[in-house]
């Protein structure tokens, strides 16, 4: 019986541990078109598969390379089949999920696009943060068993300090660093959520004189907090970060100075620092060094090991941006492959199939017995 026993609660453990393992950590990739003036592609072949070929159009034989993602988007995807693949984990949220979903990838490779629509207009084309809320709303209008309260926050990070994008008279980088210090406004309709973006943008331009260098520069978070109740009072807690990072483009040190450089400094740290909780969160880590960073600490709650992650690797095709193209790619590859290694799940789940065999075999002793 002992036996059986332990063979039952290695069996969970070994179940929970799989269940953790399964794709917590997403990485899709999104490959802009070539735009006006732009000719020359260094994108060879986007496959169904997740995979994409890319070289340097200058030498392709000597760099041609392949990256495999959970999926990759090229160039003609539309908004509506990319929020087609992220909607079930949005949804997710729903069922009391933390979710977090970054958009990385260098300035002018598509990230406000992916976020907030084209040159992060809400009017048409939405990004996926309207389509996100708009799909909670209607979760939570069909659900009749469940009453939800639905509120956002929106920040930005520049040179680590916070700013509230709801509230811009309120600093919040000299209190203590906590989301619920910025902002919380409640919402009951798509309208409200695009009133709320759209104050939120005002604000994030305000701040400074050339409004499109400072959004590059800065990590922008959209938080949408869900409060569920069902009618047996069962109360559920989770909240949605969407993210807006900086451009992850390395800027040149000699010639940075001053602002530019003290800028590029801090991005480049942030979004090591990132990718640092990321690695340390998949290889489960005893210490996740969310501290490092504005970033990390402020998503510290949902950048855990019950969270779900996904992130969108973005790509300028145009030949130019070769460099930075495989910088990202480098860097997103990193992020998804020592979580979704299949040898590592088929491992895992090849050793619970071994543990049901003994419990199944222990269950007819047990019972030969009795
Ligand atoms: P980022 O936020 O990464 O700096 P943007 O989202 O502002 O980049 O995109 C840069 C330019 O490319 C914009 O003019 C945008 O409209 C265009 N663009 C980006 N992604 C797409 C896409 N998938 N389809 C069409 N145009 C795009
Ligand atoms: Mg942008």
């Amino acid at each position: 019986a002992l036996g059986y026993n332990q063979a039952v609660k290695e069996n969970k453990n070994l179940y929970n541990t799989l269940q953790e393992l399964r794709g917590n950590i997403r990485v899709f990739c999104r490959i802009r078109p070539l735009l006006h003036l732009e000719s020359i592609s260094s994108i060879e072949h986007v496959g169904n598969d997740g995979s994409v070929m890319v070289c340097d159009p200058v030498k392709p034989q000597s760099t041609r390379k392949i990256f495999q993602f959970n999926k990759v988007f090229g160039p003609t995807t539309t908004q509506d089949e990319v929020y087609k693949e992220t909607q079930s984990l949005i949804r997710s949220v729903m069922d009391g999920y933390n979710v977090c979903i970054f958009a990385y990838g260098q300035t002018g490779s598509g990230k406000t696009h992916t976020m907030c629509g084209p040159s992060g207009g809400l009017a048409k084309d939405f990004g996926i943060n309207y389509m996100a809320l708009n799909d909670l709303f209607n979760i939570s209008t069909s659900r009749e068993d469940v009453k939800y309260d639905i509120r956002v926050q929106m920040v930005e990070i520049y040179n680590e300090q916070v700013r509230d994008l709801l509230n811009i008279r309120a600093s919040l980088s000299n209190g203590p660093l906590n989301l619920p210090d910025a902002k919380i406004c409640p919402v009951q309709s798509p309208s409200d959520v695009i009133n709320l973006m759209q104050l939120g943008e005002k604000h994030r331009a305000s701040g400074s004189t050339a409004m499109n260098h400072r959004s590059s520069r800065s990590h922008s978070i959209l938080t949408v907090h869900v409060n569920g109740k069902d009618i047996a009072g069962n109360v559920s807690r989770s909240s949605l970060h969407l993210v807006d990072l900086a451009g992850s483009e390395r800027v040149d040190r000699s010639e940075a100075t001053g602002d530019r450089l003290k800028e590029a400094q801090h991005i480049n740290k942030s979004l090591s620092c990132l990718g640092d909780v990321i690695n340390a969160l998949a290889q489960k880590n005893s210490h996740i060094p969310y501290r490092n960073s504005k970033l990390t600490q402020l998503l510290q709650s949902s950048l855990g090991r019950n969270a779900k992650m996904l992130m969108f690797a973005h790509i300028s095709p145009e030949a130019e941006s070769w460099a930075e193209t495989l910088g990202t790619l480098k860097f997103a590859q990193r992020t998804s492959s020592v979580e979704l290694g299949t040898a590592q799940a088929n491992k895992e789940s090849s050793e619970i199939r071994e543990l049901k065999e003994q419990v199944d075999t222990l269950k007819k002793a047990l019972a030969s017995k009795e």
